[in-house]
Protein backbone atom coordinates (compact mmCIF):
# COMPACT_ATOMS: atom_id res chain seq x y z
CA UNK A 1 0.00 0.00 0.00
CA UNK A 2 1.73 3.45 -1.26
CA UNK A 3 -0.24 5.09 1.62
CA UNK A 4 1.82 2.85 4.14
CA UNK A 5 4.83 4.64 3.46
CA UNK A 6 6.47 6.88 6.03
CA UNK A 7 4.99 10.42 5.05
CA UNK A 8 8.44 12.40 5.28
CA UNK A 9 9.34 13.84 2.24
CA UNK A 10 11.93 11.70 0.83
CA UNK A 11 12.10 8.68 3.38
CA UNK A 12 11.82 5.15 2.15
CA UNK A 13 10.61 3.52 4.99
CA UNK A 14 7.59 1.84 4.57
CA UNK A 15 5.54 -0.46 7.55
CA UNK A 16 6.89 -4.09 5.78
CA UNK A 17 10.56 -2.54 6.03
CA UNK A 18 11.67 -5.03 8.96
CA UNK A 19 12.80 -3.39 12.16
CA UNK A 20 11.80 -0.35 11.43
CA UNK A 21 8.68 1.07 13.62
CA UNK A 22 6.27 3.29 11.90
CA UNK A 23 3.79 5.01 13.76
CA UNK A 24 0.47 6.43 12.72
CA UNK A 25 -0.67 10.09 13.28
CA UNK A 26 -1.80 9.60 16.92
CA UNK A 27 -5.66 9.83 16.92
CA UNK A 28 -7.46 13.44 18.12
CA UNK A 29 -9.21 11.76 20.80
CA UNK A 30 -8.62 14.37 23.61
CA UNK A 31 -7.20 17.35 24.22
CA UNK A 32 -3.93 16.54 24.75
CA UNK A 33 -3.84 14.20 22.31
CA UNK A 34 -5.30 16.54 19.31
CA UNK A 35 -2.16 19.39 20.28
CA UNK A 36 -0.18 16.04 19.86
CA UNK A 37 -1.42 15.37 16.42
CA UNK A 38 -1.33 19.35 15.32
CA UNK A 39 2.67 19.29 16.36
CA UNK A 40 3.07 16.23 14.63
CA UNK A 41 1.75 16.54 11.53
CA UNK A 42 3.26 20.15 11.57
CA UNK A 43 6.45 19.18 11.70
CA UNK A 44 6.15 17.16 8.55
CA UNK A 45 4.16 19.82 7.33
CA UNK A 46 7.20 22.29 7.51
CA UNK A 47 9.71 19.83 4.97
CA UNK A 48 6.77 18.58 2.70
CA UNK A 49 4.52 20.60 0.75
CA UNK A 50 0.45 20.32 1.06
CA UNK A 51 -0.18 18.58 -2.51
CA UNK A 52 -2.54 16.48 -3.42
CA UNK A 53 -1.33 13.39 -2.24
CA UNK A 54 -0.28 14.83 1.56
CA UNK A 55 -4.30 16.01 1.61
CA UNK A 56 -5.65 12.56 1.22
CA UNK A 57 -3.03 10.83 3.14
CA UNK A 58 -4.18 13.15 5.81
CA UNK A 59 -7.80 13.05 4.94
CA UNK A 60 -7.93 9.10 5.01
CA UNK A 61 -5.85 9.37 8.49
CA UNK A 62 -3.28 7.23 6.65
CA UNK A 63 -0.09 9.56 7.94
CA UNK A 64 2.70 7.71 8.94
CA UNK A 65 5.82 8.02 10.96
CA UNK A 66 9.10 6.03 10.60
CA UNK A 67 11.19 5.91 13.53
CA UNK A 68 13.87 7.18 11.75
CA UNK A 69 12.80 10.81 12.57
CA UNK A 70 12.01 10.16 16.49
CA UNK A 71 14.81 10.38 19.27
CA UNK A 72 15.51 6.96 20.79
CA UNK A 73 15.05 8.17 24.36
CA UNK A 74 11.12 8.75 22.76
CA UNK A 75 10.74 5.03 21.67
CA UNK A 76 10.15 2.63 23.93
CA UNK A 77 10.76 -1.34 23.29
CA UNK A 78 9.23 -4.36 24.24
CA UNK A 79 10.88 -7.33 23.36
CA UNK A 80 8.84 -11.16 24.24
CA UNK A 81 9.90 -14.52 22.55
CA UNK A 82 7.68 -14.13 19.78
CA UNK A 83 7.83 -10.31 18.55
CA UNK A 84 9.48 -6.55 19.03
CA UNK A 85 7.20 -4.24 20.05
CA UNK A 86 8.37 -0.38 19.59
CA UNK A 87 5.84 2.47 21.28
CA UNK A 88 6.39 6.12 20.82
CA UNK A 89 6.33 7.92 23.93
CA UNK A 90 3.31 10.67 24.60
CA UNK A 91 4.01 13.43 22.86
CA UNK A 92 7.16 12.74 20.94
CA UNK A 93 7.55 14.19 17.65
CA UNK A 94 9.56 13.88 14.52
CA UNK A 95 12.43 15.98 14.04
CA UNK A 96 15.46 13.87 13.12
CA UNK A 97 16.77 12.93 9.70
CA UNK A 98 14.03 15.34 8.31
CA UNK A 99 14.51 16.49 4.66
CA UNK A 100 15.20 20.09 3.68
CA UNK A 101 11.76 21.63 2.26
CA UNK A 102 10.60 19.51 -0.89
CA UNK A 103 10.81 22.47 -3.21
CA UNK A 104 14.32 23.21 -2.39
CA UNK A 105 15.31 20.04 -3.07
CA UNK A 106 13.89 19.82 -6.42
CA UNK A 107 15.92 22.68 -7.70
CA UNK A 108 19.15 22.19 -7.00
CA UNK A 109 21.23 25.56 -7.26
CA UNK A 110 24.53 24.92 -8.30
CA UNK A 111 23.81 23.06 -11.39
CA UNK A 112 25.47 23.95 -14.91
CA UNK A 113 23.51 24.66 -17.60
CA UNK A 114 24.72 22.89 -20.33
CA UNK A 115 23.50 18.97 -20.32
CA UNK A 116 25.05 17.04 -18.39
CA UNK A 117 25.42 13.29 -19.50
CA UNK A 118 22.84 10.76 -18.36
CA UNK A 119 25.58 8.55 -16.39
CA UNK A 120 26.38 12.06 -14.35
CA UNK A 121 22.42 12.06 -13.32
CA UNK A 122 22.39 8.29 -12.49
CA UNK A 123 25.57 8.64 -10.67
CA UNK A 124 24.63 10.85 -8.85
CA UNK A 125 21.02 9.58 -7.83
CA UNK A 126 22.90 7.07 -6.50
CA UNK A 127 23.44 6.90 -2.93
CA UNK A 128 27.52 6.10 -2.18
CA UNK A 129 26.36 3.29 0.10
CA UNK A 130 24.72 1.22 -2.71
CA UNK A 131 27.24 2.22 -5.78
CA UNK A 132 30.02 0.00 -6.33
CA UNK A 133 33.59 2.44 -6.54
CA UNK A 134 36.06 1.51 -8.75
CA UNK A 135 38.88 2.20 -6.58
CA UNK A 136 38.49 2.20 -3.10
CA UNK A 137 41.89 3.43 -1.83
CA UNK A 138 44.77 5.27 -3.07
CA UNK A 139 47.35 2.28 -3.09
CA UNK A 140 44.78 0.45 -4.48
CA UNK A 141 44.85 2.69 -7.68
CA UNK A 142 48.49 2.46 -7.65
CA UNK A 143 48.62 -1.36 -7.54
CA UNK A 144 46.37 -1.83 -10.62
CA UNK A 145 47.81 1.16 -12.27
CA UNK A 146 51.12 -0.89 -12.53
CA UNK A 147 49.47 -3.75 -14.69
CA UNK A 148 47.31 -1.22 -17.40
CA UNK A 149 48.40 -2.07 -20.84
CA UNK A 150 46.22 1.45 -21.69
CA UNK A 151 49.09 3.14 -20.59
CA UNK A 152 52.08 1.67 -22.06
CA UNK A 153 53.32 4.87 -23.66
CA UNK A 154 52.48 6.60 -20.69
CA UNK A 155 55.33 7.28 -17.59
CA UNK A 156 54.64 7.64 -13.97
CA UNK A 157 55.89 9.16 -10.50
CA UNK A 158 54.42 7.78 -7.51
CA UNK A 159 54.77 10.43 -4.56
CA UNK A 160 53.41 9.45 -0.43
CA UNK A 161 50.49 11.98 -1.15
CA UNK A 162 49.59 11.47 -5.45
CA UNK A 163 50.69 10.18 -8.32
CA UNK A 164 51.45 11.75 -11.76
CA UNK A 165 51.06 9.98 -15.08
CA UNK A 166 52.28 11.67 -18.05
CA UNK A 167 52.14 11.26 -21.70
CA UNK A 168 54.72 13.11 -23.27
CA UNK A 169 55.72 14.07 -27.15
CA UNK A 170 58.93 14.74 -28.05
CA UNK A 171 58.35 17.41 -30.14
CA UNK A 172 56.84 19.57 -27.36
CA UNK A 173 58.13 20.71 -24.40
CA UNK A 174 55.52 20.38 -22.03
CA UNK A 175 54.05 17.22 -21.30
CA UNK A 176 50.69 16.45 -23.66
CA UNK A 177 48.71 14.75 -20.95
CA UNK A 178 49.49 14.76 -17.34
CA UNK A 179 46.69 13.12 -14.71
CA UNK A 180 47.53 14.12 -11.03
CA UNK A 181 45.73 11.51 -8.77
CA UNK A 182 45.59 12.69 -5.04
CA UNK A 183 45.69 10.52 -2.25
CA UNK A 184 41.70 10.71 -1.72
CA UNK A 185 41.50 9.65 -5.38
CA UNK A 186 40.56 13.08 -6.58
CA UNK A 187 41.78 14.16 -9.45
CA UNK A 188 43.31 17.21 -11.63
CA UNK A 189 44.20 16.66 -16.01
CA UNK A 190 46.45 18.73 -17.61
CA UNK A 191 46.62 19.28 -21.28
CA UNK A 192 50.30 20.90 -22.40
CA UNK A 193 50.58 22.13 -19.42
CA UNK A 194 46.69 24.17 -18.70
CA UNK A 195 44.63 22.53 -16.56
CA UNK A 196 41.18 21.65 -17.81
CA UNK A 197 38.49 24.48 -17.34
CA UNK A 198 36.83 23.30 -13.86
CA UNK A 199 33.47 23.10 -15.42
CA UNK A 200 35.17 20.32 -18.02
CA UNK A 201 32.76 17.78 -19.48
CA UNK A 202 35.00 15.20 -17.63
CA UNK A 203 35.55 16.54 -14.70
CA UNK A 204 31.45 16.91 -14.68
CA UNK A 205 30.75 13.12 -15.48
CA UNK A 206 33.07 11.65 -13.02
CA UNK A 207 32.71 13.95 -10.18
CA UNK A 208 36.52 14.74 -10.40
CA UNK A 209 37.04 11.52 -8.47
CA UNK A 210 38.84 8.01 -9.41
CA UNK A 211 35.76 5.88 -7.82
CA UNK A 212 33.39 6.94 -10.45
CA UNK A 213 35.69 5.79 -13.34
CA UNK A 214 38.89 3.65 -14.30
CA UNK A 215 42.19 4.63 -14.79
CA UNK A 216 42.03 3.22 -18.33
CA UNK A 217 38.58 4.42 -19.22
CA UNK A 218 39.74 8.06 -17.91
CA UNK A 219 43.21 7.52 -20.06
CA UNK A 220 40.80 6.72 -22.93
CA UNK A 221 38.73 9.60 -23.12
CA UNK A 222 41.50 12.17 -22.43
CA UNK A 223 43.50 11.01 -25.57
CA UNK A 224 40.26 11.28 -27.59
CA UNK A 225 39.67 14.50 -26.52
CA UNK A 226 43.57 15.60 -27.65
CA UNK A 227 44.07 14.03 -30.94
ZN1 LIG B 1 10.74 7.94 7.69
Amino acid sequence: MPGENCAVFGCGSCRRTKGIGIWKLPLAKDEAHEKWREEWLGEIKKTREMDWNFRELIKYDRVYTCEKHFAPEDIEIFTSAKMTKKKLRFGALPTLNMPKKSHETEKPAARPARSVPLSDSSISTCSSRSRSVYYKTFSELCQKMKSLKSLNEWSYKTFSDRLVIRKELEQFLLPKLEICIDNSLGFTVKMFGSFLVDDHELYLKYHRSMQNVTLSMLVKELEAYSL
